[in-house]
């Protein structure tokens, strides 16, 4: 009681300054700015380049760039990020992540069950949206509130500190698979990123009806000896097939022009 009592204190003293709002019009405790944010992203991609096996192989790497280009070139000019790297590591997870900052990571064996232009498109989408949705931020603000230890301050992003915070910071940022402190993104969350994912990859031309393809083979993989890694930090849930056909009806006439990647 007590306890709780004094994080309703403590939110409150912040909230005033830290409260802001989704894509979809929910109320976040975002407790870092986005300079904060595009550092840690920065930060934990030079990590995971230096960590993973970077695919040198051409064909995968251009079709990789084309489709996320392709989709980035629709992000809205305020989130802020202009130019995004875009690396493939060469390996068998079946996974992709994208960091504030503009950053993406694509693992060769996603390419397996996102199997064509249009699925990868749908991945790249759900990823870009949680960073515009700022679901890092909100859950790295969680892990501050829950955990008094984890005092994480713009002072210490830049410094030799980061150690100290890498791996709460890279599981918020969903890369805790590779450094085995998983913290799965929750579903409100993933509705948020699976919607404004859709959105994103339609105007740029794919298409949304993949979506729907894409999930089901996820469903169809994890069954098999190696259930796909981005479902641990993704995890599906029985409406999110629904929820995208939903989305699919509502969607304005986009073209579906398919840039062309394959
Ligand atoms: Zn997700």
């Amino acid at each position: 009681m007590y306890n709780s009592l004094k994080r309703l204190t403590l939110l409150s003293a912040i909230g005033l300054m830290a409260c802001s709002s989704s894509p979809t019009g929910r109320q976040q405790l975002l407790l870092f700015s986005d300079q904060d944010m595009s550092t840690l992203g920065a930060q934990s991609f030079e990590q995971m380049k230096q960590d993973q096996k970077i695919s040198t192989n051409r064909k995968t790497n251009a079709y990789v760039q084309c489709v996320a280009k392709a989709v980035t070139s629709h992000v809205p000019a305020q989130a802020g990020f202009k130019d995004w790297e875009v690396v493939v590591f060469d390996s068998e997870q079946v996974n992709a992540f994208a960091l504030p900052g503009g950053k993406i990571g694509v693992y060769t064996g996603l390419l397996d069950v996102a199997k064509n232009q249009d699925q990868l498109a749908t991945v790249i989408g759900h990823e870009i949206a949680h960073v515009l949705a700022d679901h890092s931020n909100e859950r790295l603000s969680q892990s501050q509130l829950a955990n008094a230890g984890l005092q994480i301050t713009s002072a210490a992003l830049g410094s030799s500190q980061y150690a100290q915070y890498q791996s709460a910071t890279m599981a918020a940022l969903g890369l805790g698979i590779q450094y085995g402190v998983l913290l799965p993104y929750g579903r409100t969350q993933e509705s948020e990123a699976d919607l404004v994912g859709l959105e994103l990859m339609a105007k740029a031309g794919f298409d949304p009806t993949q979506s729907v393809e894409l999930w089901k083979n996820m469903a169809k993989a994890s069954g098999g000896s190696q259930p796909p890694e981005l479902l641990s930090t993704h995890p599906s849930h029985s409406t999110r097939i629904q929820d995208l056909s939903a989305k699919i009806a509502s969607l304005p006439n986009y073209n579906i022009k398919r840039p062309n990647c394959s």
